[in-house]
C-alpha cells in the first residue's frame, strides 16, 4: 500500500501535487480523485503512487473517483507529451483530454461562527451599530443570512441564497469579517442520463376507457414504455398518475438511450464503384494497417477527388478486423445529415462527438468508448483523445484546418497530436486535403509522409475554369469603386437565366467594416480593442468581431461631433443587398456567422441549396468548406485576398488554401464550373497559382520563401505574449524578458521583439509579443522553459503569458 500519491490538479502550475492516502483508500495510477486544494476542492489525474514522503505537510486525499483509470497508459504518456511539447500544466492537459466536467458538480456551502453567532446577538440586542457606514440594508440583508445560519450547519450557497435574497457580495464581505465560514461542497455526481418509464404491475377492479387505454398500450408494448411516448396518447396526464397511486403503474428511472441523429441517412452512399486512383490508395492506407507498425501518409486529393469515401471505406475494414478507427473533421462539417451517414454505415458502433453535445451526453460518448461500445469515433479536435482500445487508423479531414488549433491552454494542435497518438499505439494515420498545411506537405516530401495522390475529380470531371479581374483596372475603367465588376454581373445573369446556381464568397460579416469620420479623420473603434467597429444593419448596431462588445450606430462622431460619419467598405451583409438590388427575381440567401448560429443552420442552408430553393448563396468562407452540391456552375469571388495585406507569414497560404477550397465548389456535377475571381493583387503567386489549380508550384515557391525567411517548416516558431489591461505593466514585462533574451543569446534561434503585437488592445488587455524561431525544436523548447522560469522570478503572473508553440496566428 503506498502513502502518497501526486495529483495533477487543473492549475496554471507546471507541478503536480502530493496528497496523503487514508488508510481505506485506494487511488490508482490514470484515475481521478477528489482533493483539497487552497480554500477548494478540486477533482484531479493521480499520476504516481510512492512513499517518499514530502517535506513539506501533506493533506489527505478526499475521496477516490474511479475504481479503475480513466486515462490508460498510452494517453498518459501522449497527455505528458503535450504538457512538454506545448508547455502546458499537465493537469490542464489531463482535464481537456477527459470531458467528464459533467461528473463533478461545483458546490460552495457557509456556516455561522462564534463571531457571526456574536454580531447577530449584538444586533438584536442594539438594532445597529452606530459607526457604520453600510446602507441599512446591507446590514438587514446581513442580519436575514446570521438569522438564517445560526440554528443550521454548514448550508449550500443557493439555499441561503434563496432563502435570504442576499448577493454574492454580502456574503463575501461576511466572510471577511470572519462572520461566516465559506467551504467548497464539490462532490462527484452520477452523470447519466435517466429517462421515466413507466412499468405494468397488477391491475385490479374497474378501469375507465382512458385508464384501460393506458394499460393495453403498456400492455401492448411488453409491460414497460418511457413516460414521455406515453404523452402522444389522447389521455390527460391524471390518468396516469391515478394508476401508479393505485398500484397498477410503477415508475422506474432508466438510463437513457443515446438517440442519433433522426434525419434519414442517404439513400445510396456508395452506389459507385472506386475508380483506379482512389483504389491505389484505399489499398496503400490498408497495407500499412495490417503491418500494424506506425505509418504517416498524406492524401492529398483535388477538391471532388472522392476522399470522403476512402476515409469511409478504410474505417469499415478497421471495423470489420474487430480494431478502433478515430476520424477528426473541421467543426462545421459534422451536420446532422453527416452524423445519419456514418450511424448508416457504421450501425451503434460508432460515437460522435462534437460542440452541439450537452456535458451530461459528452460524458455518456466517452463512456460508450471507453467500455468499447463504440470503435469508431468521430468528431472535432478533442476527439483525438477518445479512451479507445486497440487504436489502428487515425484520419485527419482537411488537415490544414486552424480549427484543429486549441486557442487556449493547452494550445494543442490536434494534427500533430493525432500523429504522435498513432506513433505511441503503432497505428496508422492520414491526413487528408485538398491543400495540405506547408507543414505536412514538407514532411511528405521528405518522405516522412507516405505522399497518396488523387490527381483528378471523380468521373474526370474538368476544374473550373478561373477567370482573374483586376480590379484595380476595373476602378480606372468605370471611374469609381465596385464591388461586383462588370464581368461577374454578366456571368451570374448568365447562371440565373439557365436556372444555374451561383457562389459568391465575400470573406468578412457585416454590412460595413469600417465607419470614419470626414471631418476628424478618426474611425469608430471598439472599447475593449485596437479594432474597428463593424456596423450591422439589420440588428442596427456596431459590433467588435473580436470581443463582441456592441454599441449603437453613431448618428454623429464620437470624437468631435461632426455630423460627417461615413460607412465604408462592405461585408456580407451588404452583398447580399447588393445583389438583390441587381437581380431583383433571383432568391438569394446568406450564409454566415450571423445567419448561422449552429450546424443545424448550415445544413439547412446548403440544403436549400441543394433542392433548388436558392439560386444564389452569399457567404464568408463558410460556403467554401467541404460540401458537394451539383447545381453551382459558378463561383463569384468579391473579397478572399484582403489577408495578403496582414502581416503574418501564413497570409499566402490561407489565401491560396481559402480560393481553392472555394473553386472548388464549382462544377461538381454534370455541367462544368466557372470561377470569376476579382481581387487587387492579380499577379500575387498565391492568386495566380490558386487560379491555374497549380498546387506543386504553389508550394514549391511558398517553402523557397520560408526558407529564406526562417519561418516553419523549417524552423520551430513560437509566438510569445505579454498582456496587460495596463499599458505600462505590459510594457514593462515586456522589456524584462526583452533585455533577458538579449543577455541569454542563445546560439541557433532567433527572437524578434519585443514588438507591438499586430492588434495592440484586445479584450481590454495591451498585449506586446516575441517571435522566437530555431531550427532546433529542443533548442526552442528550452530556451522557453527557461524564460518561464525567469518570468516566474520576476513575478510576472503565468496567467498573463501565452507561450503559444506552433501559433498560427501571430495576431
Ligand atoms: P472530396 O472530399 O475529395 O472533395 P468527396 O469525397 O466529397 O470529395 O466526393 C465528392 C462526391 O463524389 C461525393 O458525392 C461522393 O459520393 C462522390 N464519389 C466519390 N467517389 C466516387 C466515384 N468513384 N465515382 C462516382 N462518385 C464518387
Ligand atoms: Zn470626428
Ligand atoms: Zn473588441
Amino acid at each position: 500500500m503506498s502513502e502518497f500519491c501526486d495529483v495533477a490538479l487543473p492549475v496554471p502550475l507546471d507541478i503536480v501535487f502530493t496528497y496523503g492516502i487514508p488508510e481505506e483508500m485506494q487511488p490508482v495510477i490514470g484515475g481521478r480523485v477528489l482533493v483539497p486544494f487552497r480554500q477548494q476542492r478540486m477533482s484531479g489525474v493521480v499520476t504516481d503512487l510512492h512513499e517518499r514522503k514530502p517535506k513539506v505537510q501533506t493533506k489527505n486525499l478526499i475521496r477516490v473517483l474511479d475504481p479503475a483509470p480513466v486515462l490508460d497508459e498510452q494517453l498518459i504518456r501522449l497527455g505528458r507529451w503535450i504538457a512538454d511539447y506545448y508547455l502546458a500544466p499537465i493537469g490542464e492537459v489531463f482535464r481537456t483530454m477527459l470531458p467528464l466536467g459533467a461528473e463533478f458538480k461545483r458546490a460552495i456551502g457557509y456556516r455561522i461562527t462564534e463571531e457571526g453567532q456574536l454580531a447577530l446577538h449584538l444586533a438584536g440586542m442594539s438594532g445597529s451599530s452606530a459607526r457604520s457606514q453600510k446602507t441599512p440594508e446591507d446590514q438587514l440583508a446581513e442580519f436575514r443570512v446570521l438569522d438564517y445560519l445560526a440554528e443550521r450547519d454548514m448550508t449550500r450557497e443557493e439555499s441561503v441564497r434563496t432563502a435570504t435574497r442576499v448577493s454574492k457580495t454580502i456574503l463575501n464581505g461576511m466572510v471577511r469579517k470572519k462572520w461566516i465560514i465559506r467551504e467548497d461542497l464539490s462532490e462527484a455526481r452520477d452523470a447519466a442520463r435517466t429517462v421515466k418509464v413507466a412499468v405494468l404491475k397488477s391491475v385490479e377492479g374497474q378501469l375507465n376507457a382512458n385508464q384501460q387505454t393506458l394499460i393495453d398500450t403498456l400492455a401492448a408494448a411488453g409491460g414497460k414504455v418511457p413516460v414521455e411516448a406515453l404523452q402522444s396518447l389522447e389521455v390527460p396526464r391524471s390518468t396516469l398518475a391515478t394508476l401508479v397511486k393505485r398500484g397498477a403503474v410503477g415508475m422506474l428511472d432508466e438510463p437513457a438511450e443515446f438517440t442519433m441523429s433522426k434525419l434519414k441517412a442517404r439513400p445510396h452512399l456508395f452506389d459507385f464503384q472506386f475508380n483506379s486512383a482512389q483504389q491505389a490508395a484505399l489499398k496503400n492506407i490498408q497495407e500499412h494497417v495490417d503491418a500494424g507498425k506506425f505509418a504517416g501518409m498524406l492524401l492529398h486529393g483535388i477538391t471532388g477527388s472522392g476522399k470522403t469515401a476512402i476515409y469511409l471505406a478504410a474505417m469499415r475494414a478497421v471495423l470489420e478486423a474487430g480494431r478502433s478507427a478515430i476520424l477528426l473533421v473541421p467543426e462545421i462539417g459534422l451536420t446532422p445529415a453527416v452524423a445519419a451517414d456514418l450511424h448508416q454505415l457504421f450501425g451503434e458502433e460508432v460515437a460522435i462527438l462534437h460542440s452541439g453535445l450537452s456535458d451530461k451526453e459528452r460524458a455518456e460518448q466517452w463512456h460508450r468508448i471507453k467500455r468499447g461500445d463504440a470503435r469508431m469515433v468521430v468528431g472535432t479536435r478533442s476527439a483525438v483523445f477518445a479512451p479507445v482500445s486497440d487504436l489502428a487508423l487515425v484520419i485527419v479531414d482537411e488537415e490544414q484546418d486552424p480549427s484543429y488549433k486549441q486557442e487556449e491552454m493547452p494550445r494543442y494542435h490536434a494534427r500533430d497530436v493525432a500523429v504522435m497518438r498513432a506513433k505511441m499505439a503503432n497505428a496508422v494515420v492520414v491526413l487528408g486535403s485538398a491543400t495540405p498545411s506547408l507543414e505536412s506537405y514538407f514532411n511528405a516530401k521528405k518522405n516522412k509522409y507516405a505522399l497518396l495522390e488523387l490527381p483528378d475529380r471523380v468521373e474526370k470531371r474538368p476544374l473550373p475554369e478561373v477567370e482573374i479581374i483586376d480590379m484595380r483596372q476595373e476602378f480606372q475603367e468605370t471611374g469609381s469603386e465596385q464591388v461586383i465588376s462588370r464581368k461577374l454581373a454578366e456571368e451570374i445573369k448568365e447562371r440565373l437565366e439557365r436556372k444555374e446556381q451561383v457562389m459568391v464568397l465575400l470573406n468578412r460579416r457585416g454590412y460595413s467594416p469600417v465607419v470614419l469620420c470626414r471631418a476628424c479623420g478618426k474611425t469608430l473603434e471598439c472599447k475593449n480593442c485596437a479594432i474597428a467597429m463593424t456596423h450591422h444593419k439589420r440588428s442596427h448596431r456596431m459590433e467588435c468581431h473580436y470581443c463582441g462588445y456592441t454599441a449603437p450606430v453613431p448618428k454623429a462622431c464620437i470624437h468631435c461631433g461632426s455630423e460627417y460619419v461615413y460607412f465604408l467598405g462592405t461585408g456580407s451583409e451588404k452583398l447580399e443587398e447588393l445583389l438583390h438590388g441587381m437581380f431583383p427575381q433571383a432568391r438569394i440567401g446568406r450564409l454566415d456567422r450571423d445567419t448561422v448560429r449552429g450546424r443545424e443552420d448550415f445544413e439547412r442552408a446548403l440544403n436549400a441549396l441543394d433542392e433548388g430553393e436558392l439560386d444564389l448563396l452569399v457567404g464568408t468562407q463558410m460556403i467554401a468548406k467541404g460540401h458537394d452540391i451539383h447545381g453551382v456552375t459558378l463561383v463569384g469571388v468579391v473579397g478572399a485576398d484582403m489577408a495578403l495585406g496582414f502581416p503574418d507569414f501564413r497570409a499566402a497560404e490561407r489565401t491560396f488554401q481559402l480560393l481553392t477550397q472555394v473553386a472548388g465548389r464549382a462544377g461538381r456535377g454534370q455541367t462544368p464550373g466557372k470561377v470569376v475571381l476579382q481581387t487587387y493583387f492579380p499577379d500575387h503567386y498565391a492568386v495566380q497559382y490558386a487560379a491555374q489549380h497549380d498546387f506543386a508550384g504553389f508550394y514549391d515557391k511558398e517553402l523557397r520563401f520560408r526558407s529564406w525567411m526562417h519561418y516553419p517548416p523549417y524552423s520551430a516558431l513560437a509566438n510569445v505574449l505579454v498582456r496587460s489591461n495596463k499599458l505600462d505593466e505590459a510594457l514593462r514585462w515586456s522589456g524584462i524578458l526583452g533585455k533577458w533574451f538579449e543577455k541569454t543569446r542563445h546560439e541557433g534561434i532567433r527572437v524578434l521583439g519585443p514588438a507591438v503585437a499586430p492588434i495592440l488592445r484586445l479584450k481590454q488587455d495591451y498585449r506586446y509579443h516575441f517571435v522566437v524561431k530555431s531550427a532546433s525544436r529542443s533548442k526552442l523548447n528550452g530556451l522557453l522553459r527557461s524564460m518561464l522560469a525567469y518570468a516566474a522570478e520576476q513575478k510576472i503572473p503565468r496567467t498573463q503569458m501565452i507561450v503559444d508553440v506552433d501559433a498560427i496566428w501571430l495576431m
